[in-house]
């Protein structure tokens, strides 16, 4: 097959002559064919392999081409990258890669385009597009990756218990391309998966959340869950989760099955954010639970505080994972600890003061936590599922006349610390405390608006009972 006619952006032209004028062959490699052949929006990036030096082959590029992008080169890694327009271009030489089994890292040999083939994690990602001017557009597939994309199937070219076990981020790969493209993994490549799974644990926790960003970031993530649930992976990476998969039965009472049901709120979530830090709230929302269960004959089951501690587990997540501890990790602990905020609401009677509280509590992010609540509602019960939709729309509803009015979402006091000592000549001091809680307390409740006379007066008042004398 020749795919001449897709490899019409100049830069293929460019880097054909180059790699003449070097006398080196050059293909086109990788995510790019695939995602070509499968008639996919591509990712802007180009992956070119040569067999020669790819850094060198880099550097001539830039020097044919008009604007003379800069190089960038990493060693270490025998790679180089330029950008041209909008697209990265990635040069690497064509290597030969064996492992030993004590050994992260590979030993790296040239190698012919076989080779390099060969060393590629699936046969849909080791089909190749000739540069060379007598085959331009040229495929070469040695391991039948078209039939796969047809199929729509994950496979390795090598032996799979030797392609993972060389590199166990594959594992984590085959997983994340299956949920994106819609693939399924070949049998011999779960059973290797999970006969290789332990091995994923001299991965970087980098690594790792990078390809669990990336399930997280398709439509159906529960695809990717689920296969790394049944492959034993999701057990070594994130036991919290896995912990959730059960359910008990005391004497005729017992609980939903937290896992299945998680897995249902981020699908649920999905067209409702793209934010994957809110996926990552509906991801570990429910993760107290299995700490926390508890039954009793009163309330059966039970999950106290499953919020709090969720919230603590959260932080003990994102340390062991290498995931940034920065107002990422903040705001995924806030929503898991306020994820049943919004539900006790929408259970009972919507009051203006229970919402102006949700509103405070959650300030600027009050909206994603209704979006993680709403998903949350997994009920097959068609009457519970209505009214709590319905209950949840009043909350909106509501959250939006309450904002208008009072501006609780990031509340200023309407009268500062300063002034109140000042009013009554106080030094800083208990009392100041007390009467700045007393008027936030009062806004919230509706008792008064937030507004400065209104506040004023209220201190006023206040002030008499703690004995305090206005002195301006
Ligand atoms: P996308 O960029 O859309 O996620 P991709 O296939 O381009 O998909 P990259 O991670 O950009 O994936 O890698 C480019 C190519 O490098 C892959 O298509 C594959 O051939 C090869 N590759 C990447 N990672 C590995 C790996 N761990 N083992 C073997 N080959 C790999
Ligand atoms: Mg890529």
């Amino acid at each position: 097959m020749n795919y001449k006619s897709a490899l019409q952006n100049t830069i293929f032209e460019v880097i054909s002559k180059a790699s003449v004028e070097l006398n080196v062959e050059s293909y086109v490699i990788g995510g790019f064919v695939r995602d070509l052949l499968l008639g996919r929006k591509s990712k802007k990036d180009i992956d070119i392999v040569a067999v020669g030096s790819g850094i060198e082959l880099a550097l001539k590029v830039s020097e044919l081409l008009p604007k003379k992008p800069k190089v960038q080169v990493f060693k270490n890694y025998g790679t180089a990258m330029l950008r041209f327009e909008d697209t990265e271009i990635e040069f690497v030489g064509a290597r030969k890669e064996s492992y030993h089994f004590e050994s992260r890292n590979p030993v790296v040999e040239n190698g012919t385009l076989e080779d390099d083939q060969n060393r590629r994690d699936f046969t849909i990602n080791a089909l190749a597009l000739s540069l060379n001017p007598n085959h331009f557009g040229d495929l070469v597939d040695p391991f039948n990756g078209v039939l796969d994309l047809e199929t729509k199937t994950i496979k390795t070219p090598l032996d799979p218990d030797i392609t993972y076990s060389d590199d166990p981020l594959r594992m984590m790969r085959a997983i994340r391309f299956a949920t994106q493209l819609g693939f399924e993994i070949e049998a011999n490549s779960i059973a290797s998966i999970t006969k290789n799974a332990e091995r994923i644990t001299i991965i970087s926790g980098e690594r790792i959340v990078d390809e669990l960003n990336k399930i997280l970031a398709t439509e159906k993530p529960s695809i990717g869950f689920l296969l790394l649930y049944k492959t034993g992976l999701l057990d070594i990476i994130l036991p919290e989760l896995t912990a959730l998969n059960q359910v008990e039965e005391i004497e005729g009472h017992t609980h939903k099955n937290n896992f299945y049901h998680t897995l249902e709120v981020v699908d649920n979530i999905c067209p409702n954010t793209d934010d994957v830090w809110l996926r990552w709230s509906a991801l570990l929302h429910d993760i107290g639970k299995a700490p926390t269960k508890r039954f009793n004959k009163k309330q059966g089951w039970t999950f106290h505080g499953h919020e709090f501690l969720g919230g603590k587990m959260v932080k003990k997540i994102f340390e062991r994972l290498h995931m940034p501890l920065n107002q990422k990790m903040k705001f995924v602990q806030k929503m898991v600890m306020m994820s049943s905020r919004p539900i006790v609401l929408a259970e009972d009677i919507v009051t203006d003061s229970a919402v102006r509280r949700l509103v405070f509590d959650a300030g600027e992010d009050v909206d994603n936590l209704m979006t993680l609540c709403e998903a949350d509602i997994t009920t097959k019960n068609p009457t519970k599922f209505k009214k709590y939709h319905n209950n949840f729309d009043i909350v909106r509803k509501k959250i939006i006349e309450v904002e208008a009015r009072d501006h609780v979402r990031n509340f200023q006091p309407p009268i500062s610390g300063e002034e109140i000592m000042a009013i009554f000549n106080l030094q800083p001091s208990r009392e100041i405390g007390v009467l700045k809680e007393a008027v936030k307390e009062a806004i919230l409740e509706g008792e008064i608006p937030n507004e400065y006379q209104a506040a004023y007066d209220f201190v006023l008042k206040r002030a008499e009972k703690l004995g305090l004398q206005k002195v301006h």
